[in-house]
Order: C-alpha cells, then sequence, then structure tokens
C-alpha cells in the first residue's frame, strides 16, 4: 500500500494529507439528511422589512431598470428584488462619529472592531439559492456585491472587506433565506495577508501573477472543473475540505472592482452551474463560499481575485484543531472529475 501525499497550500503554509487509501467517493457524501433551520416568522421576506434596520442599499426594478435607493429611519422600500440591511447583531460596527473615523483604538493586542457587518437578502423568494437562482436575479447579487465592495472600500477606516456567504444550518447559516454576508474590517486578515505575501514575493522572483500561473498549470490538468471564455474553475492542488473549488477571472483582476460590466453575467452562469452541480452531486451540502480580493493599489499587479467555494462535508476534529494540518478524504482530482461529469440541470 503506498503512502498518502501530504500537500502544500500553492501559496499558504498550509498542508494538507490527501487520505485517499480510506477510499471515499463524492457520491458517498450524497446520503446525509441536511438539517434545516427552523421555520418561523422569516425577517428576510418581503413584508417584514420592518423586523430589519433600515436598508443600506434597495434594488428595486422597474421593467428591466434597476433603481438604486436607501431606505430612510422608518420607511421601508417594499417590492424590492435586493436589500442589503445592517446585521443586528454586528461583529464590526461604524464609528459613532466622524473624528473617531481615523483613531481607531489599538494595543498590541486589541484593536477597536469598528467596521462594518451587514446582510445581503439575495431575493424576495425565500429559496432563491445561487444553485437554481434566475440567472438575471444572482447578476443583480453580484452588482450589490460590487456595489458595497465600491462604498465600503472607500472608507478611511477600513482595510479589508470580506464577502462571504454560509449555506445550510451545519454551515452557519441560522436563517434559511438566501442571503450573504459583508464585513468590513479595519486590518486585513490573516489568510488574505498571507496570500499577499507570497503572491507579492512569486512577483518579485518571476515578474508573473502566480495566479495566472496556476490557472496556466490547471486548466490543462485533472483538478479543472469547467472553463469557459471569462472564468477556470479548478478543485485546488492542496484542497482543505472534500469537493472544495475555486472560480477564477482568466483575465488578471485584482479585485471584484476591476471585473467588466459584461463578466458580471458570466461569473453569475459560472457560479449557478459549480453550485448547481455540487447541489446535484452531493445532495444540496452545507458550504461557505468568500471571495478573496486586494483592495490596495500596489497589490494589482501581483495579486487576482477568486472565489474559494468550502463545502462543508467533513468534520475537522481534535488533528486539525491542533494542529492545523487537515485531512481530506476526497483527491481533488477526483472531486474535480465528478464535478466536470455532473450535468447541473
Ligand atoms: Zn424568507
Ligand atoms: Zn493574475
Ligand atoms: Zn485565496
Amino acid at each position: 500500500m503506498g503512502f498518502n501525499e501530504v500537500r502544500k497550500d500553492y501559496l499558504l503554509d498550509r498542508w494538507v494529507v490527501i487520505a485517499t487509501e480510506r477510499g471515499r467517493r463524492p457520491s458517498d457524501f450524497a446520503g446525509k439528511v441536511r438539517e434545516k433551520a427552523k421555520t418561523g416568522v422569516c425577517p428576510m421576506c418581503p413584508g417584514n422589512e420592518h423586523m430589519t434596520p433600515p436598508a443600506v442599499l434597495v434594488y428595486l426594478k422597474h421593467g428591466k431598470v434597476i433603481r438604486k435607493t436607501t431606505d430612510k429611519d422608518d420607511t421601508r422600500h417594499k417590492n424590492w428584488a435586493i436589500r442589503v440591511i445592517p446585521n443586528l447583531f454586528p461583529a464590526f460596527s461604524p464609528p459613532k462619529d466622524k473624528t473617531s473615523q481615523r483613531k481607531i483604538a489599538k494595543r498590541p493586542e486589541m484593536i477597536s472592531a469598528v467596521g462594518h457587518h451587514e446582510v445581503l437578502v439575495e431575493s424576495p423568494n425565500h429559496d432563491e439559492h445561487p444553485a437554481d437562482a434566475r440567472l438575471p436575479q444572482l447578476e443583480y447579487v453580484v452588482d450589490a456585491y460590487v456595489d458595497r465592495l465600491r462604498e465600503l472600500t472607500a472608507k478611511p477606516y477600513v482595510e479589508y472587506v470580506s464577502i462571504f456567504r454560509n449555506h445550510g444550518l451545519e454551515a452557519g447559516a441560522s436563517l434559511s433565506h438566501a442571503h450573504s454576508q459583508i464585513i468590513a474590517t479595519p486590518f486585513i486578515p490573516k489568510t488574505v495577508e498571507d496570500e499577499l505575501k507570497a503572491s507579492k514575493r512569486y512577483w518579485k522572483h518571476n515578474k508573473k501573477c502566480v495566479f495566472c500561473e496556476i490557472i496556466r498549470k490547471e486548466r490543462e490538468g485533472p483538478r479543472l472543473v469547467l472553463g469557459n471564455s471569462k472564468f477556470v474553475v479548478i478543485a485546488p492542488y492542496a484542497s482543505a475540505n472534500p469537493m472544495e473549488f475555486w472560480i477564477m477571472p482568466k483575465k488578471h483582476e485584482a479585485t471584484l472592482l476591476d471585473m467588466p460590466k459584461g463578466n458580471v453575467e458570466a461569473f453569475a452562469e459560472t457560479l449557478r452551474t459549480c453550485l448547481g452541480r455540487l447541489k446535484r452531486l452531493v445532495n444540496d451540502p452545507p458550504y461557505n463560499y468568500g471571495f478573496h480580493l486586494a483592495i490596495d493599489k500596489d497589490a494589482r499587479s501581483y495579486y487576482h481575485w477568486h472565489l474559494e467555494v468550502y463545502p462543508r462535508l467533513a468534520i475537522w476534529a481534535g488533528f486539525e484543531k491542533s494542529t492545523g494540518i487537515y485531512i481530506n478524504t476526497i483527491a481533488p482530482e477526483a472531486a474535480a472529475e465528478s464535478l466536470r461529469r455532473t450535468i447541473s440541470s
């Protein structure tokens, strides 16, 4: 019997044991009964807008045209297509007044959690998740990500904006209405910082973007999930999660703000296709996804935005938690093959 492979991430100093000796197949994960969030009055459903704080962004649909607006103190817009609302229990909250914007309390071991924490309601339809959303609706979601990213990155105290999605109770979505979250922080999170540093180093030595190189290599190989004219989807070499995949723009772009308007539809379609296949292949598994992007203009040349999708099919227990080494029982090559073969609908 051969040894399992211990693989290093493309950029991070993170190691994963690809434990294929256990002989698990992607379909082995399909039989699990998914826990559902409690049903009750949904604060995100149309008609319940008064249950939330005023929206910081509302998309109102007039025929084919979208009008963008905000709620005022005690008024709430109805008949919306997208709503972005402040989180009721924010992890990061905005400064109280203008003068405190630049004076963020800071000690070597403490920073005030100044920032923003928002919930993006993706559709008036409770169950319109990206795996089977209407394409134009999913384009609004992506447009709204970009709108919030633009507004939040412009704030002097914001150093990073994390756009992410939790799907399913086991992945942390306590409300089942289709939604994403946005957290703006006064520092760059460690994982992104590590990717930035490593890709900067690669750029200095090779005068090339490391992500462009990853795309060039992986699109010919066994870890390619799909490629179209604008995006490439791969199961990364050292996937920490079973069935993990990343969506990357083919053209070099450092942040979602660099994405040409014309690529929004292609991105929404790529996202829907991949999540649709994952849903059919593994019976609507819980998952998390998050964008990695560069806010700093200096990173334009060497950083390349991407979306990382982490299905929640394994439980990280004692070994993972105490060592930071992950055990993945599905080789990314097998994950890519299954995702390639599955027809999304
Ligand atoms: Zn709802
Ligand atoms: Zn690149
Ligand atoms: Zn990344």
